[in-house]
């Protein structure tokens, strides 16, 4: 196996190509991650969720880290980090443009609203009013590739 880095425009095709990320984010000093769903365009992760933990601590510290990974043949992987800034696109007069964005480009994906929606012990909300819109934008991103010699 060698391990080599990726260019940016490396990087940006993964990211358009998947659509899972862990996204990780901090308050207080404490760390979280969580899987979501994703889509990628214009230098930003467009993204959906209901309130709860990473809505918490995006809010009250914008500053995220995001890896993607792809696995191939045999043992052979890639992966980009993502170093990024959270956006959070309201349903107010101003963020229309960017939320009608947002949800144009999740929902090329029938199931886009699921994950974020569900949490345990409750029903789908993708009608409820409180649902988040947000967007991660890209200030540093690198990647890395492993191929069989
Ligand atoms: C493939 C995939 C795609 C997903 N896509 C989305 C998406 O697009 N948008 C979205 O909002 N969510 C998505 N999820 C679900 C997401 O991972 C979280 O479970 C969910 O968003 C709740 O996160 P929260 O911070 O609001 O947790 P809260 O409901 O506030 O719960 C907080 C606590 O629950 C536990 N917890 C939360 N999530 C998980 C988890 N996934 N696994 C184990 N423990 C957990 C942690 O201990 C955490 O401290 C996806 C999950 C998967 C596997």
């Amino acid at each position: 196996m060698h391990v080599r880095s990726m260019s940016t425009f490396e990087c940006t095709n993964l990211l358009s190509a998947s659509r899972v990320a862990c996204l990780a984010c901090s308050k207080d000093g404490k760390p979280y991650v969580v899987p979501i769903y994703y889509a990628y365009a214009d230098i930003h992760l467009y993204a959906f969720s209901m309130p709860g933990k990473k809505i918490e601590f995006m809010r009250a510290n914008p500053h995220v880290s995001l890896v993607v990974e792809e696995r191939g043949h045999g043992r052979e992987w890639q992966s980009v980090v993502v170093d990024g800034r959270f956006e959070e696109l309201p349903d107010r007069i101003g963020h229309k443009r960017e939320r009608d964005h947002a949800w144009s480009l999740l929902s090329r994906h029938f199931d886009w609203w699921e994950p974020g929606a569900l949490k345990p012990m409750t029903q789908p909300q993708s009608d409820h009013s409180e649902h988040v819109f947000f967007r991660i934008l890209v200030d540093q991103l690198s990647g890395r590739e492993a191929k069989e010699n």
